[in-house]
């Protein structure tokens, strides 16, 4: 049985998979089969990652953290896990290929999804004018025309940071009020470079290699109409990726995992969140990491706290008694 099974390979992920690594746990780190690496692996350049005053490519920072955690022994399998079996002491990991591991302990590091428009040109676009993160490539649009979609606070924050660049922000929304905050509404409503697009939706984002304009399509009367641009941000809101614990662990109104006060304790003993998972609010590759970190910290004292009271690793049974215990 391993020590603890750590599931995601965002920022959350590897730097827990760090310092359980070096606290000698010898973690088990599932990546995915297809998107190892998490959101970062979308993003070009990152900017804002301390230590790295050139900036690094997304990717190029995923590696290293990737590299830095199994320099100290960690064992990363490329696969998808399908079930969890995580109610009793130990838990029990099934991945897509058919194997299964157990764990005394589990760190769910899964991220979340932003959600998608769902239109023509959207995909394809991707990286090429369509963003779902201002603050990774907001930089990229100086003295640009620019849409933001969405009317709740990630999309105001969002169009309000991007008039830093941006010479203007279109913010589209399908109602005639914003479902953000009064005081980031009328931030909003104060800043010259934004101007709101009521009622409307994005039917399509055009362009062939780059975006060149949106298509607007009135929610009211369904009348179309074209608007020139280069970029579109979309921030609409994001969804926490917690099927594979649904039923399971406690999740919040936000739709992320419960977990107790700024400790990375879920509703059940033994099973541990970081990251986007968790965190409604911030997004960061930093935060995620830092929620990483406590998540470890976490299972470090929740594994010694069972090895204090005699349980031997591999002793379901003895686990089972100490399940319940407060550590
Ligand atoms: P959100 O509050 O769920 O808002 C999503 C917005 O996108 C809504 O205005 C919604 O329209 C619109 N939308 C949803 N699906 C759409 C679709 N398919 N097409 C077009 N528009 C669509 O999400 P969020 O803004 O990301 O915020 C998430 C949470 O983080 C909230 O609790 C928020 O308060 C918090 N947050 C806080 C801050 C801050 O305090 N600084 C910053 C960012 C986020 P409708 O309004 O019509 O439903």
């Amino acid at each position: 049985m391993r020590n603890v099974i750590i599931i995601g390979s965002g920022p959350a992920g590897y730097t827990a998979a760090i310092y359980a690594a070096r606290a000698n746990l010898e973690p088990l780190l599932i990546a995915s089969s297809v998107e190892a690496g998490g959101e970062l692996m979308n993003t070009t350049e990152v900017e804002n990652f301390p230590g790295f005053p050139e900036g690094i490519q997304g990717p190029e920072l995923m590696a290293k953290m990737q590299e830095q955690a199994e320099k100290f022994g960690t064992e990363v399998l490329y696969d998808d896990v399908v079930s969890l079996d995580i109610d009793g002491p130990v838990k029990k990991v099934t991945l897509g290929s058919g194997k299964s591991f157990e764990g005394a302990s589990l760190i769910y590091a899964t991220g979340s999804a932003h959600r998608k428009l769902d239109v023509a040109g959207e995909e394809k676009l991707s990286g090429r004018g369509v963003s779902y993160c201002a603050t990774c490539d907001g930089f990229f649009f100086r003295e640009r025309e620019i849409a933001v979609v969405g009317g709740g606070d990630s999309a105001i924050e969002e169009a309000t940071f991007l008039t830093k660049f941006a010479s203007k922000v279109y913010l589209i929304h399908r109602r005639d009020e914003l479902r953000a905050s009064k005081i980031m509404q009328q931030r909003a409503f104060d800043n010259p470079k934004i101007e709101f697009v009521w009622n409307s939706r994005v039917a399509e984002v055009l362009g062939e290699d780059a975006v060149t304009g949106v298509l607007v399509e009135s929610t009211v009367d369904g009348s179309q109409r074209e608007l020139p641009l280069q970029g579109v941000f979309v921030a609409i809101g994001n969804d926490p990726r917690t099927h594979l614990v649904h039923g399971k662990v406690d999740i919040t109104d936000a739709g992320t995992i419960w977990v107790d006060g700024r400790s990375s304790h879920t509703s059940v003993p033994g099973v541990f969140a970081a990251g986007d998972v968790l965190d409604p609010t911030y997004r960061q590759a930093v935060t995620a990491a830092g929620s990483g970190t406590v998540a470890a910290l976490d299972v470090e004292h929740y594994l010694a706290a069972l090895n204090e009271a005699g349980a031997p690793e591999s002793d379901a049974s003895q686990i089972d008694s100490l399940a319940g215990a407060d550590v």
